[in-house]
């Protein structure tokens, strides 16, 4: 068998995809104007399939630190946390973080993937058992089978199924570490974390959520879902990234002063490079209008309802959930890639998302709103998607 026979489905999709038109999975932004506005080809588009949901890519102010950082450290550090990738800056954004979420350490990541892989494979280890949320993001997964622990899915969203594994788990529910998200990525629908906290408290556990989705989005202070429901105590591990709200690149995780510990025995951690300069300057500086203005996250609010009532009232099965993340969900793979590339031609660009990474098998068009849509803007994406209805 040649080295690249057992893809033959892929390049078979492949193939399909690129003879038939735009390849969803390949797409090239030719150029990006600002947070809503790119061209693709000919097309100017607006884009309303980024995770950039504070709108804050073209910050001035992050862009300027940026740009200082840049020129003043270079362009890259050349190293892991561990060797010579821990720069002063660094050190500062993990103290920045943990003061923001009232936290004694942070951990800054190369990227949110990493962080997830170094807290929980570390942590996850052939003695462990982890009850994970069957939605759970591909790193998740990724970071329990490098770790080597026994992984126990629950169903989605579904406490009482978490519940039954637990007590079945029996003494070894006091150590099992449950890890839920805030925001699902796809559905756009939030964990029952009121209720998983309840379990902890009552059988024992550890709770990590990814709140990927949710930072920046969710919480007065935008601290995420556990904030939003008043259950920072009962957390012990919160991850994060840089690549979404703070719209950079990067990752963290905040916890106890004892998690400081994995920095020694994290490999995702020791054996990466560091994410450079001008990146760690522009998450300091959007850390800072996080904080500042809370009435991005109002107007992101405001955004989503507008966008999943257009949609609603024309119809389409959008899911019960309103947030940021309005799936369109349609009926095959082949109804959504012409769908998807139709709204291309009527200047929108969605994320076209199919089986297996959807969950429940179905295929849906995966609309981000962000802070920084205008009216019109939205108002261009509903009459898109009016003009396809049928
Ligand atoms: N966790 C979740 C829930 C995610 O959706 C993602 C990225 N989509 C990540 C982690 C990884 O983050 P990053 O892209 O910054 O590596």
């Amino acid at each position: 068998m040649a080295l690249y026979d057992k893809f033959a489905r892929y390049a078979q999709h492949r193939e399909e995809f690129l003879t038939s038109g735009l390849n969803p999975f390949g797409t090239c932004i030719d150029e990006v104007y600002s947070a809503t506005e790119g061209r693709i080809g000919h097309q100017r588009i607006i884009l309303a399939g980024t995770n950039n949901y504070l709108g804050l890519t073209f910050n001035q102010q992050a862009i300027a630190d940026g740009q200082a950082a840049l020129a003043a450290q270079g362009t890259g550090t050349t190293g892991s946390r561990m060797a010579n990738g821990s720069y002063g800056s660094h050190l500062a954004l993990e103290q920045e973080i943990a003061a923001f979420f009232g936290r004694p350490t942070a951990i800054v990541f190369s990227t949110g993937y990493t962080a997830n892989l170094g807290i929980i494979s570390t942590l996850a280890d052939n003695n462990a058992v982890v009850m994970l949320d069957a939605d759970c993001h591909a790193s998740i997964y990724d970071a329990c089978t490098l770790g080597g622990a026994t992984i126990i899915r629950f169903r989605h969203n579904d406490a009482r199924d978490l519940e039954h594994r637990m007590i079945r788990l029996g003494e070894r529910a006091r150590e099992a570490l449950i890890i839920v998200e805030g925001i699902y990525s796809m559905l756009g629908d939030v964990a029952p974390l009121a209720e998983i906290v309840d379990i902890k408290r009552r059988l024992g556990g550890y709770i990590l959520v990814d709140e990927a989705h949710s930072f920046g989005v969710m919480g007065a202070h935008g601290r995420g879902l556990a904030e939003e429901l008043g259950v920072e105590e009962d957390i012990d591990i919160i991850i994060g990234t840089f690549s979404k709200s703070l719209a950079s690149i990067g990752g963290f995780a905040v916890g106890s002063r004892a998690m400081e510990v994995l920095r020694y025995s994290s490999r995702p951690y020791i054996f990466t490079a560091s994410p450079s300069p001008s990146s760690i300057a522009s998450v300091r500086s959007s850390l800072q209008t996080i904080a500042q203005h809370p009435e991005l996250r109002k107007k992101l609010w405001n955004n989503a309802h507008k966008l999943y009532q257009g949609l609603q009232q024309l119809g389409y099965d959008l899911g019960p959930h309103i947030s940021p993340v309005v799936p369109v969900i349609i009926g095959s793979k082949e109804k959504g890639l012409r769908v998807w590339r139709d709204l291309i031609a009527h200047n929108v660009y969605v994320n076209l998302v199919l089986p297996p990474a959807t969950p429940a098998g179905i295929t849906l068009l995966r609309c981000s709103i962000n802070a920084a849509h205008t009216d019109a803007q939205i108002e261009t994406i509903i009459q898109a998607f009016a003009a396809l209805k049928g």
